[in-house]
């Protein structure tokens, strides 16, 4: 039977050319989102992967959201960590709200969705956990502490929770993606993309299936022994 993968935000950008890059891997497939019920409609026609909304920021909504999946497609195999957001701010103008959306969104929910499979996949003795953090928990960025100590926190944790879960055949993995060519980077006026790309050596933005090559490696049998690792992937722009 085909291996079950979930991709937090696997409806848009990176997460929906993840979800579509799993599934072509021959996973059986499911897209969590938040909110953006017409782009989840929308993806789930254009490719077949069923969607299912819940905020990954609330544990319990994640423990009834994987319970939802399990019931529907079979206890997941693979958990991709991918939902995050961005509150931008100096730390001097960065309010509690801006602070918490972010640590929540992109660093509790890691802990929100891996904690509701760790135990069935150390049960049945198979697992495989991505986060996708980012360049910018690597190397700090001004005006978000908030999202870079958020992203540098999924890098700790998934050297943890490695180490935690490697005699029970699961592997724990980042990865962190440098300028990606999502929606958001490609509405950027040209003259401000054409500074950012000047500072990647490899001469280009990223695309999303750049990062998704990345999880389907990590995701396989052949990455049994890679664990506790961030793979960047980030043209050179920051080596580390
Ligand atoms: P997008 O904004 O294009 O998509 C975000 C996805 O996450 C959407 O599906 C969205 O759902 C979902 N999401 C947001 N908040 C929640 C929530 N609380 N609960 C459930 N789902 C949620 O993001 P990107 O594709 O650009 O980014 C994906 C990941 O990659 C993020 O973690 C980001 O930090 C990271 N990253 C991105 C880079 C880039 O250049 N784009 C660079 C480095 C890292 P909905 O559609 O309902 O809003």
């Amino acid at each position: 039977m085909a291996r079950v993968a979930l991709v937090t935000g696997g409806t848009r950008g990176i997460g929906e050319a993840i979800s579509i890059a799993l599934k072509t891997a021959g996973y059986t497939v499911a897209a969590n989102y938040a909110g953006n019920d017409e782009a989840a409609k929308a993806f789930s026609e254009k490719t077949g992967i069923p969607h299912f909304k819940w905020d990954v920021s609330n544990f319990d909504a994640c423990k009834d959201g994987i319970a939802k999946v399990e019931a529907e497609l079979g206890p997941v195999d693979v958990l991709v960590n991918n939902a995050g957001i961005t509150r931008d701010a100096p730390l001097h103008k960065m309010s509690l709200e801006q602070w918490n959306a972010v640590i929540t969104t992109n660093l509790s929910s890691s802990f929100n969705m891996s904690r509701n499979v760790i135990e069935g996949m150390r049960a049945r003795g198979f697992g495989r956990i991505v986060c996708i953090s980012s360049i910018n928990g690597q190397k700090g960025q001004f005006g978000q502490t908030n999202y870079s100590a958020a992203k540098a926190g999924e890098i700790g944790f998934v050297k943890a929770l490695a180490q935690e879960s490697a005699k029970h055949g699961i592997t724990v993995n980042a990865i962190a993606p440098g300028y990606i060519g999502t929606e958001m980077v490609r509405a950027v006026p040209a003259d401000v993309l054409a500074k950012i790309v000047a500072t990647i050596p490899v001469g280009r933005l990223g695309e999303p299936e750049d990062i998704a090559r990345g999880v389907v490696f990590l995701a396989s049998d052949a990455a049994s022994f890679v664990t506790g690792s961030t793979l960047t992937i980030n043209g050179a722009q920051y080596i580390c």
